[in-house]
This record gives C-alpha cells, structure tokens and sequence, in this order.
C-alpha cells in the first residue's frame, strides 16, 4: 500500500518570522503519520533545514537548476540542495512552464539532473483551462509525461513523485472533482503500467489545485490520489494540519 504524502508549496511567500511561525504550528498540529514535505523559497532552505532538525517534517525545494554547477547566474544546483538537507524537488510547476516559459524538454533536464543527485522529483503536470475546455486534458498530460519517460526512461519513476495539478484549478478555488482527478491519476498510472506494471503501482500520485481542508479527505479516498501538492492553504497552519491528518 502507498503511504500518503503531502507537500506544502510555499512559492515565493512569507518571511523568516512568517514561515518559522508556520514550522511550529505544523509542528504542534500534524498528528498523523503521513509523509509531509515542506518546500520553501531557496533563500530561506538552510533557516527551514534548521527548524526541521528533529522533526519528521521533510525538506523540499521549489526548482532546480539543469546543470550540475559553474556560469549559471541566479541558479541553484542540486549538490547545494544536497548540502542543505533537501530530499524532494518540485519540477515543472505550472507557473514555471508558464511565466519562466520553461519547456517540456527543460522541465525533462530538471527531472533528470534531481534523479542524478539522488533527491527525489516531484513532476508536475496539468492542462491550462483552454486545453480542459477544449477536451484536451489527456493529451496534454500524456505530452508532458512522455517527455520525461522520453529522456530517463522509466524505472527511475521508482524514485519520483508525479503531481497532477489542473492549472484551471491552481490558486483559484477550483477543484477538480474527486472523480475527475481520479480519472487523470488513472491515466497517469496506466500510462507508466504499459512501461512497467512494478513501477506504475508504487508511483505516489498527487492532486494540485485548490485543495484545502474541506476537500482533502473526499480527494484523498480516490484509489489513485495518493496525497496533495498544496499551495494556498500550506501558507495557513490550521489548514495545512487538518490535509496532513487527513493524508494521515
Ligand atoms: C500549487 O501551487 O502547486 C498549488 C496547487 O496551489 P494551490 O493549492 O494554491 O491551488
């Protein structure tokens, strides 16, 4: 059986007080033992790796840089995640592929560059509002997907977290239905079955979009919604507590 698990996508919100504040609530009000992962701004990593110490709280990163070191003004590599603790990802966030304009071959190159340090990705795919209207969700999650499969092929799943996150349903207080994700995770999970049936069952499969206390159990009971990719309600304790011991 696949634990749960649920990351909490800071983005680029708070501020040391803010985020170190949230550390201790989630801290006093996760009760449950599903797997969390907390994934702050770069900047605030080594203050966050320092509350995280005793805890079992995770620690994750927002993006990575495709290249292992040297002239890449403003980037992060992943030997510097390494040093500071980090033992997730996220890759191919919606807002990356959309305002940093990053490609299906560039989030593949991101992928590829955390499973070779060893961290685990957190690959996120979706369709824009326009591509769901226009009946065109699976397409292009199976695009996004096969590019990744395309460059590392896809034993290396073994070691990597798929999210889907509807971009309709990101920030907008629009949520997929449980029905309708389940239908896409099965997708996600069928499509990695036909590579390899050992892989695709201990895939963890996580829904992005809106998820906040209210929804979190009805989406978490779908056989194939393995936990949450949150945003909004990771940045309000009393929220983000109640999905992890919903996860839980
Ligand atoms: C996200 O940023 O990955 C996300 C799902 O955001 P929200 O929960 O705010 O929709």
């Amino acid at each position: 059986m696949r634990q749960k698990l649920v990351i909490a996508n800071w983005k680029m919100n708070g501020g040391k007080a803010h985020l170190s504040g949230l550390l201790d609530k989630f801290a006093a009000g996760i009760l449950k033992p599903a797997s969390v992962v907390v994934c702050p701004p770069s900047i605030y990593i080594p203050l966050v790796e320092e509350q995280l110490l005793d805890s079992a709280v995770l620690l994750g990163a927002q993006d990575i840089s495709p290249y292992a070191g040297g002239a890449h003004t403003g980037e992060v590599a992943i030997s510097m995640l390494q040093e500071f603790g980090c033992t997730y990802v996220i890759v191919g966030h919606s807002e990356r592929r959309n305002y940093q304009a990053e490609t299906d071959q560039l989030v593949a190159d991101k992928f590829a560059a955390v499973i070779a340090g060893g961290l685990t990705p957190v690959l996120c795919v979706g369709e824009t509002l326009d591509e769901h209207e226009r009946g065109k969700t699976k397409a292009v999650v199976l695009r996004q997907l096969d590019a990744v499969i395309k460059k590392t092929g896809v034993e290396v799943f073994n070691q990597a977290v798929v999210a889907y996150e509807p971009v309709w349903a990101i920030g907008t207080g629009k949520t997929a239905t449980p029905d309708q994700a389940q239908q896409v995770h099965a997708l996600i999970r069928g499509r990695i079955a036909e590579l390899s049936r050992a892989v695709s069952e201990q895939l963890k499969i996580l829904y992005g979009g809106s998820v906040k206390a209210a929804n979190a159990q009805a989406l978490f009971t779908m056989p194939d919604i393995d936990g949450g990719l949150v945003g909004g309600a990771s940045l309000d304790a009393e929220e983000f507590t109640t999905i992890c011991n919903a996860a839980g």
